[in-house]
């Protein structure tokens, strides 16, 4: 295999790019400034060794506990449920959220053989013991495997009669119009309406 050949094989492992994207990045890398891509290089070489996850809430982080986790300035008595690292991200980015968070690793899918033991659950049920939180919000996928996991929490947490346990709302798109949304959302939209 030559070199070229190479690079454009293990590029095309990458999510989202198949042999043509591979090969145009790999035709691409050959013509730029040398000095691109050992930094790149470097980049993809060192990120595993500089980002791990949070020894408490899971999401990806350079120091431990998380930037977030360690913030006092943070109100301690919401968690916030998400699949993903990148979702803190995502609701971070909203400005809309001043609390805690937890990140299960994925959502509950019998299907892809991802079952409750696969998610950090209790790790989430050893932080809702210590009794500090008053509010416990799922921010899961709105699909199936979001669905499923949002009532497998509200199952394992039925018992914490003090916890209020919200779900983020799904519905319309700002300025959007009604026309264009899909049969699903605008269902659901019409199933948690909201009172005005
Ligand atoms: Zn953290």
């Amino acid at each position: 295999m030559t070199a070229l050949e190479n690079l454009i094989q293990t590029l095309s492992r990458l999510p989202g790019i198949g042999p043509k994207s591979a090969s145009r990045l790999a035709y691409h890398l050959i013509k730029t400034d040398p000095f691109y891509n050992r930094t790149l290089a470097e980049s993809i070489a060192t990120i595993q060794e500089k980002i791990f996850p949070c020894s408490v809430c899971g999401s990806f982080t350079e120091t431990d506990p998380c930037p977030i986790c360690s913030d006092a300035g943070r109100d301690r008595t919401q968690l916030c449920v998400v699949e993903q690292p990148q979702d803190v991200v995502t609701l971070q980015s909203s400005g809309a959220y001043n609390g805690l968070y937890h990140v299960l690793g994925g959502a509950i899918s019998p299907l892809d053989g991802i079952g409750p033991e696969h998610l950090s659950f209790s790790a989430l049920l050893k932080r809702i013991e210590t009794g500090a939180f008053q509010e416990l919000i799922i921010a899961t996928n709105p699909t199936e495997e979001g669905d499923t996991t949002a009532l497998y929490i509200r199952h394992i947490l039925k018992d914490w009669s003090e916890l209020s346990i919200t779900r983020l709302a799904s519905g319309l798109p700002i300025g959007g119009d009604l026309e264009y949304a899909d049969r699903i959302t605008l269902a659901r939209s019409l199933r948690q309406r909201v009172r005005f």
